[in-house]
Protein backbone atom coordinates (compact mmCIF):
# COMPACT_ATOMS: atom_id res chain seq x y z
CA UNK A 1 0.00 0.00 0.00
CA UNK A 2 1.93 3.07 -1.09
CA UNK A 3 -0.10 5.04 1.02
CA UNK A 4 1.74 3.56 4.44
CA UNK A 5 4.49 5.25 3.24
CA UNK A 6 3.31 8.86 3.39
CA UNK A 7 4.99 10.90 5.68
CA UNK A 8 3.88 10.75 9.40
CA UNK A 9 1.24 13.69 10.20
CA UNK A 10 0.58 13.08 13.62
CA UNK A 11 2.47 10.37 15.78
CA UNK A 12 1.35 9.00 19.32
CA UNK A 13 3.66 6.75 21.75
CA UNK A 14 2.98 4.71 24.72
CA UNK A 15 5.91 2.85 25.76
CA UNK A 16 5.72 0.70 28.31
CA UNK A 17 7.79 -2.13 30.58
CA UNK A 18 7.72 -4.25 28.31
CA UNK A 19 6.48 -2.82 24.40
CA UNK A 20 6.60 0.41 22.75
CA UNK A 21 3.15 0.50 20.84
CA UNK A 22 2.59 3.47 18.38
CA UNK A 23 -0.21 5.20 16.51
CA UNK A 24 0.49 7.47 13.73
CA UNK A 25 -1.62 8.97 10.99
CA UNK A 26 -0.49 9.26 7.78
CA UNK A 27 -2.12 11.34 4.94
CA UNK A 28 -1.74 14.31 2.90
CA UNK A 29 -4.75 16.68 4.09
CA UNK A 30 -5.50 17.86 7.33
CA UNK A 31 -6.06 15.28 10.06
CA UNK A 32 -9.80 16.32 10.36
CA UNK A 33 -11.71 19.38 9.86
CA UNK A 34 -13.36 19.51 12.85
CA UNK A 35 -9.81 18.92 14.77
CA UNK A 36 -11.13 15.94 16.43
CA UNK A 37 -11.12 11.53 15.66
CA UNK A 38 -14.62 11.95 14.31
CA UNK A 39 -16.69 9.29 16.08
CA UNK A 40 -17.59 7.26 12.62
CA UNK A 41 -13.97 6.60 12.59
CA UNK A 42 -13.26 2.76 11.45
CA UNK A 43 -9.53 1.49 12.86
CA UNK A 44 -9.20 -2.17 12.46
CA UNK A 45 -6.05 -4.28 11.93
CA UNK A 46 -2.87 -3.13 11.38
CA UNK A 47 -3.86 -0.12 9.54
CA UNK A 48 -7.05 1.53 8.58
CA UNK A 49 -8.98 3.96 6.62
CA UNK A 50 -9.44 7.47 8.58
CA UNK A 51 -11.35 10.21 6.32
CA UNK A 52 -8.35 11.56 4.43
CA UNK A 53 -5.60 9.26 5.33
CA UNK A 54 -4.92 6.03 7.40
CA UNK A 55 -5.01 4.90 10.84
CA UNK A 56 -1.44 2.74 12.15
CA UNK A 57 -0.36 0.92 14.52
CA UNK A 58 2.62 -0.67 15.14
CA UNK A 59 4.91 -2.05 18.29
CA UNK A 60 8.51 -2.68 19.54
CA UNK A 61 9.92 -4.10 22.42
CA UNK A 62 10.98 -1.66 25.03
CA UNK A 63 14.43 -3.12 25.23
CA UNK A 64 15.18 -2.68 21.91
CA UNK A 65 13.91 1.26 22.15
CA UNK A 66 16.49 2.17 19.06
CA UNK A 67 14.43 0.44 16.62
CA UNK A 68 11.32 2.02 17.33
CA UNK A 69 13.49 5.44 17.05
CA UNK A 70 14.85 4.52 13.58
CA UNK A 71 11.32 3.41 12.41
CA UNK A 72 9.97 6.94 13.64
CA UNK A 73 13.16 8.91 11.40
CA UNK A 74 12.95 6.66 8.40
CA UNK A 75 8.58 7.89 8.89
CA UNK A 76 9.91 11.09 9.07
CA UNK A 77 7.27 13.78 10.91
CA UNK A 78 5.87 15.76 8.54
CA UNK A 79 5.55 19.58 8.14
CA UNK A 80 1.98 18.84 9.52
CA UNK A 81 2.80 17.34 13.04
CA UNK A 82 2.17 19.67 15.83
CA UNK A 83 4.97 22.09 16.96
CA UNK A 84 5.97 23.72 20.10
CA UNK A 85 5.42 27.18 19.85
CA UNK A 86 8.65 28.35 17.39
CA UNK A 87 10.31 25.18 18.56
CA UNK A 88 10.79 22.03 17.61
CA UNK A 89 8.52 18.88 17.37
CA UNK A 90 6.62 17.78 19.97
CA UNK A 91 5.13 14.34 20.17
CA UNK A 92 2.60 12.77 22.61
CA UNK A 93 3.65 10.19 24.67
CA UNK A 94 2.45 7.97 27.37
CA UNK A 95 3.63 5.07 29.54
CA UNK A 96 6.85 5.07 31.83
CA UNK A 97 9.06 5.45 28.80
CA UNK A 98 7.59 8.99 28.40
CA UNK A 99 9.62 9.67 31.13
CA UNK A 100 12.72 7.27 30.97
CA UNK A 101 13.43 7.96 27.00
CA UNK A 102 12.41 11.46 26.64
CA UNK A 103 16.20 12.44 26.81
CA UNK A 104 16.44 10.13 24.06
CA UNK A 105 14.20 11.23 21.61
CA UNK A 106 15.18 14.54 21.99
CA UNK A 107 18.36 13.16 21.01
CA UNK A 108 18.22 11.06 18.48
CA UNK A 109 14.59 12.47 17.01
CA UNK A 110 15.16 16.22 18.22
CA UNK A 111 11.26 15.71 19.18
CA UNK A 112 10.03 16.76 22.67
CA UNK A 113 7.84 14.31 24.29
CA UNK A 114 4.84 15.41 25.50
CA UNK A 115 3.88 13.56 28.30
CA UNK A 116 0.31 12.44 29.41
CA UNK A 117 -1.03 10.40 31.69
CA UNK A 118 -1.03 6.65 31.65
CA UNK A 119 -4.74 6.00 32.89
CA UNK A 120 -6.40 8.92 31.41
CA UNK A 121 -5.12 7.69 28.07
CA UNK A 122 -5.83 3.81 28.47
CA UNK A 123 -9.75 4.92 29.28
CA UNK A 124 -9.46 7.88 26.70
CA UNK A 125 -8.91 5.23 24.31
CA UNK A 126 -10.99 2.31 25.78
CA UNK A 127 -13.81 4.61 25.70
CA UNK A 128 -13.61 5.97 22.04
CA UNK A 129 -12.86 2.48 20.62
CA UNK A 130 -15.81 1.04 22.37
CA UNK A 131 -18.29 3.80 21.03
CA UNK A 132 -16.91 4.52 17.78
CA UNK A 133 -15.46 1.56 16.41
CA UNK A 134 -18.07 -1.14 14.78
CA UNK A 135 -17.04 -5.01 16.01
CA UNK A 136 -14.24 -3.98 18.46
CA UNK A 137 -15.34 -5.88 21.86
CA UNK A 138 -16.40 -9.39 21.60
CA UNK A 139 -16.81 -12.57 23.93
CA UNK A 140 -15.14 -15.87 23.49
CA UNK A 141 -16.85 -19.00 24.83
CA UNK A 142 -16.53 -22.32 24.05
CA UNK A 143 -14.05 -21.45 21.43
CA UNK A 144 -16.65 -19.30 19.33
CA UNK A 145 -15.58 -15.37 19.22
CA UNK A 146 -19.01 -13.71 19.29
CA UNK A 147 -18.89 -9.45 18.82
CA UNK A 148 -20.92 -7.24 21.25
CA UNK A 149 -23.29 -4.73 20.74
CA UNK A 150 -22.33 -1.48 22.51
CA UNK A 151 -25.11 0.56 23.63
CA UNK A 152 -23.83 4.03 24.04
CA UNK A 153 -26.45 4.92 26.53
CA UNK A 154 -25.55 1.90 28.88
CA UNK A 155 -22.03 1.27 28.46
CA UNK A 156 -21.30 2.46 31.91
CA UNK A 157 -19.96 1.53 34.43
CA UNK A 158 -17.68 -0.98 33.35
CA UNK A 159 -14.14 -2.68 34.42
CA UNK A 160 -11.30 -2.01 32.53
CA UNK A 161 -8.78 -4.73 33.08
CA UNK A 162 -5.47 -3.58 31.52
CA UNK A 163 -3.01 -6.75 31.21
CA UNK A 164 0.08 -5.59 30.13
CA UNK A 165 3.63 -6.27 32.01
CA UNK A 166 1.42 -5.46 35.16
CA UNK A 167 -2.73 -5.60 35.38
CA UNK A 168 -4.42 -2.18 36.03
CA UNK A 169 -8.22 -2.68 37.21
CA UNK A 170 -9.98 0.36 36.68
CA UNK A 171 -13.65 1.53 37.21
CA UNK A 172 -14.73 3.69 34.19
CA UNK A 173 -17.99 5.70 34.96
CA UNK A 174 -18.07 7.84 32.03
CA UNK A 175 -15.63 10.08 29.52
CA UNK A 176 -12.41 11.05 31.71
CA UNK A 177 -14.72 9.20 34.70
CA UNK A 178 -12.83 6.68 36.51
CA UNK A 179 -10.57 5.41 39.17
CA UNK A 180 -7.91 2.57 38.99
CA UNK A 181 -9.27 0.30 41.77
CA UNK A 182 -7.29 -2.78 41.57
CA UNK A 183 -4.08 -4.12 39.94
CA UNK A 184 -1.69 -7.22 39.98
CA UNK A 185 1.78 -7.93 39.64
CA UNK A 186 1.08 -10.91 38.19
CA UNK A 187 0.63 -10.42 34.89
CA UNK A 188 1.43 -10.41 31.13
CA UNK A 189 5.70 -9.51 32.12
CA UNK A 190 5.28 -12.18 34.59
CA UNK A 191 3.75 -15.15 32.01
CA UNK A 192 6.46 -13.60 29.54
CA UNK A 193 10.02 -13.42 32.69
CA UNK A 194 9.12 -16.89 33.86
CA UNK A 195 8.20 -18.77 30.76
CA UNK A 196 11.11 -17.68 29.51
CA UNK A 197 13.48 -19.07 32.15
CA UNK A 198 11.23 -22.20 32.30
CA UNK A 199 11.31 -23.22 28.73
CA UNK A 200 14.40 -21.01 27.23
CA UNK A 201 12.34 -19.38 24.71
CA UNK A 202 13.50 -16.86 22.68
CA UNK A 203 10.22 -14.94 21.82
CA UNK A 204 6.89 -14.12 23.32
CA UNK A 205 5.38 -15.65 20.42
CA UNK A 206 7.44 -18.81 20.59
CA UNK A 207 6.42 -19.06 24.46
CA UNK A 208 2.77 -19.17 23.23
CA UNK A 209 2.82 -21.15 20.40
CA UNK A 210 4.76 -23.48 23.02
CA UNK A 211 1.78 -23.48 25.67
CA UNK A 212 -0.64 -24.57 22.23
CA UNK A 213 0.78 -27.82 22.41
CA UNK A 214 1.06 -28.33 26.23
CA UNK A 215 -1.03 -30.50 28.46
CA UNK A 216 -0.92 -28.78 31.56
CA UNK A 217 -2.11 -31.78 33.82
CA UNK A 218 1.28 -33.11 34.01
CA UNK A 219 2.02 -30.24 35.99
CA UNK A 220 -0.80 -29.24 38.00
CA UNK A 221 -2.19 -30.86 40.61
CA UNK A 222 -5.33 -31.49 40.24
CA UNK A 223 -8.46 -32.44 42.48
CA UNK A 224 -8.71 -35.69 41.14
CA UNK A 225 -4.65 -36.35 42.08
CA UNK A 226 -5.52 -35.33 45.59
CA UNK A 227 -9.04 -37.45 46.22
CA UNK A 228 -7.54 -40.89 44.05
CA UNK A 229 -9.03 -40.05 40.72
CA UNK A 230 -12.76 -38.60 41.89
CA UNK A 231 -14.47 -35.63 42.46
CA UNK A 232 -14.67 -33.70 45.78
CA UNK A 233 -18.50 -33.19 45.81
CA UNK A 234 -19.53 -31.94 48.53
CA UNK A 235 -18.01 -28.45 47.97
CA UNK A 236 -18.79 -28.97 43.76
CA UNK A 237 -15.02 -29.38 42.49
CA UNK A 238 -14.59 -31.97 39.64
CA UNK A 239 -11.90 -34.17 39.69
CA UNK A 240 -10.56 -32.17 37.17
CA UNK A 241 -10.55 -28.89 38.40
CA UNK A 242 -6.78 -27.29 39.24
CA UNK A 243 -6.32 -27.68 43.04
CA UNK A 244 -2.91 -26.57 42.67
CA UNK A 245 -0.83 -24.92 39.60
CA UNK A 246 2.38 -26.33 39.65
CA UNK A 247 1.45 -28.70 42.56
CA UNK A 248 2.49 -31.87 40.86
CA UNK A 249 5.48 -30.75 40.83
CA UNK A 250 7.06 -31.46 44.07
CA UNK A 251 5.62 -34.67 44.78
CA UNK A 252 7.16 -36.08 41.50
CA UNK A 253 10.65 -37.50 40.90
CA UNK A 254 11.46 -35.29 38.47
CA UNK A 255 14.04 -32.00 37.82
CA UNK A 256 13.13 -29.38 35.29
CA UNK A 257 14.51 -30.58 32.56
CA UNK A 258 12.14 -33.81 32.96
CA UNK A 259 9.38 -31.47 32.12
CA UNK A 260 8.13 -30.82 28.31
CA UNK A 261 8.55 -27.09 28.44
CA UNK A 262 5.35 -27.72 26.46
CA UNK A 263 2.90 -28.32 29.31
CA UNK A 264 5.53 -25.87 31.68
CA UNK A 265 4.47 -23.35 29.21
CA UNK A 266 0.62 -24.06 29.37
CA UNK A 267 0.28 -24.87 32.79
CA UNK A 268 1.74 -21.39 33.39
CA UNK A 269 -0.48 -19.34 30.74
CA UNK A 270 -3.47 -21.17 32.80
CA UNK A 271 -2.05 -20.09 36.10
CA UNK A 272 -1.87 -16.43 35.04
CA UNK A 273 -4.92 -16.06 32.86
CA UNK A 274 -6.87 -17.68 35.60
CA UNK A 275 -5.97 -15.24 38.44
CA UNK A 276 -6.58 -12.38 36.85
CA UNK A 277 -9.84 -13.57 35.83
CA UNK A 278 -10.78 -14.00 39.22
CA UNK A 279 -9.36 -11.11 40.55
CA UNK A 280 -11.22 -9.08 37.95
CA UNK A 281 -14.11 -10.97 38.84
CA UNK A 282 -14.28 -10.11 42.55
CA UNK A 283 -12.98 -6.09 41.90
CA UNK A 284 -15.56 -6.38 39.65
CA UNK A 285 -18.46 -7.95 42.56
CA UNK A 286 -16.65 -5.11 44.88
CA UNK A 287 -18.03 -2.15 42.68
CA UNK A 288 -21.29 -4.14 40.88
CA UNK A 289 -20.38 -4.00 38.03
CA UNK A 290 -20.80 -6.47 35.78
CA UNK A 291 -19.11 -6.12 32.39
CA UNK A 292 -15.60 -6.49 31.90
CA UNK A 293 -13.49 -5.36 29.24
CA UNK A 294 -10.14 -6.80 28.62
CA UNK A 295 -6.86 -4.64 27.06
CA UNK A 296 -3.19 -5.44 27.12
CA UNK A 297 -1.06 -7.16 24.96
CA UNK A 298 -0.80 -10.45 27.20
CA UNK A 299 -3.99 -11.22 25.47
CA UNK A 300 -2.73 -11.34 21.81
CA UNK A 301 -6.09 -12.72 20.44
CA UNK A 302 -4.81 -16.10 22.20
CA UNK A 303 -7.54 -18.62 22.14
CA UNK A 304 -6.40 -20.63 25.31
CA UNK A 305 -5.89 -16.99 27.54
CA UNK A 306 -9.16 -15.86 26.34
CA UNK A 307 -10.76 -18.97 27.02
CA UNK A 308 -9.24 -19.64 30.46
CA UNK A 309 -10.26 -15.89 31.38
CA UNK A 310 -13.98 -16.26 30.07
CA UNK A 311 -14.06 -19.82 32.43
CA UNK A 312 -12.81 -17.94 35.16
CA UNK A 313 -15.16 -15.00 35.40
CA UNK A 314 -18.03 -17.12 34.26
CA UNK A 315 -17.61 -19.86 37.29
CA UNK A 316 -16.64 -17.42 40.10
CA UNK A 317 -19.42 -15.04 39.16
CA UNK A 318 -21.68 -18.13 38.32
CA UNK A 319 -22.85 -16.77 34.85
CA UNK A 320 -23.61 -13.45 36.63
CA UNK A 321 -20.37 -11.04 34.90
CA UNK A 322 -18.86 -11.63 31.40
CA UNK A 323 -15.60 -11.11 29.93
CA UNK A 324 -15.27 -9.28 26.82
CA UNK A 325 -11.85 -8.70 24.74
CA UNK A 326 -10.80 -5.83 23.37
CA UNK A 327 -10.04 -5.82 19.35
CA UNK A 328 -6.83 -3.67 19.59
CA UNK A 329 -6.05 -4.40 22.93
CA UNK A 330 -2.82 -3.43 23.61
CA UNK A 331 -2.92 0.14 21.83
CA UNK A 332 -5.49 2.06 24.09
CA UNK A 333 -3.02 3.66 25.68
CA UNK A 334 -1.34 4.77 22.52
CA UNK A 335 -4.94 5.44 20.78
CA UNK A 336 -5.71 7.82 24.16
CA UNK A 337 -2.53 9.47 23.46
CA UNK A 338 -3.07 10.35 19.32
CA UNK A 339 -6.55 11.69 21.06
CA UNK A 340 -4.89 14.10 23.08
CA UNK A 341 -3.72 15.98 20.49
CA UNK A 342 -7.37 17.56 20.53
CA UNK A 343 -7.74 17.95 24.00
P1 LIG B 1 3.38 -2.68 28.82
O1 LIG B 1 2.78 -1.35 28.50
O2 LIG B 1 3.57 -2.94 30.26
O3 LIG B 1 4.59 -2.99 28.00
P2 LIG B 1 1.64 -4.26 27.06
O4 LIG B 1 0.16 -4.05 27.03
O5 LIG B 1 2.41 -3.78 25.90
O6 LIG B 1 2.21 -3.72 28.43
O7 LIG B 1 1.86 -5.82 27.25
C1 LIG B 1 3.12 -6.39 27.52
C2 LIG B 1 2.94 -7.88 27.65
O8 LIG B 1 2.44 -8.40 26.42
C3 LIG B 1 4.19 -8.66 27.92
O9 LIG B 1 4.46 -8.74 29.30
C4 LIG B 1 3.88 -10.01 27.34
O10 LIG B 1 3.15 -10.80 28.25
C5 LIG B 1 2.94 -9.69 26.19
N1 LIG B 1 3.52 -9.66 24.83
C6 LIG B 1 2.79 -9.72 23.70
N2 LIG B 1 3.57 -9.68 22.62
C7 LIG B 1 4.84 -9.55 23.03
C8 LIG B 1 6.10 -9.45 22.37
N3 LIG B 1 6.21 -9.48 21.04
N4 LIG B 1 7.20 -9.31 23.14
C9 LIG B 1 7.11 -9.28 24.47
N5 LIG B 1 5.94 -9.39 25.14
C10 LIG B 1 4.82 -9.53 24.46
Amino acid sequence: DTRSDARISHLALDIGGTLAKLVYFSGNKKLLNDDRVQSSAEVGGRSSSVLHGRLHFAKFETRKIDECIAFIHSKELGSQHPKELGNGKIVKATGGGAFKFADLFKEKLDVCLDKEDEMDCLVAGANFLLKAVHQEAFTYIGGQKEFVQINQDDLYPFLLVNIGSGVSMIKVDGNGKFERVSGTSLGGGTFWGLGKLLTKCNSFDELLELSQQGNNRVVDMLVGDIYGGGDYNKIGLSSTAIASSFGKTVSANKVLENYRTEDLARSLLRMISNNIGQLAYLTALRFGLRRIFFGGFFIRGQCYTMDTISVAVHYWSKGDAQAMFMRHEGFLGALGAFMSYNK
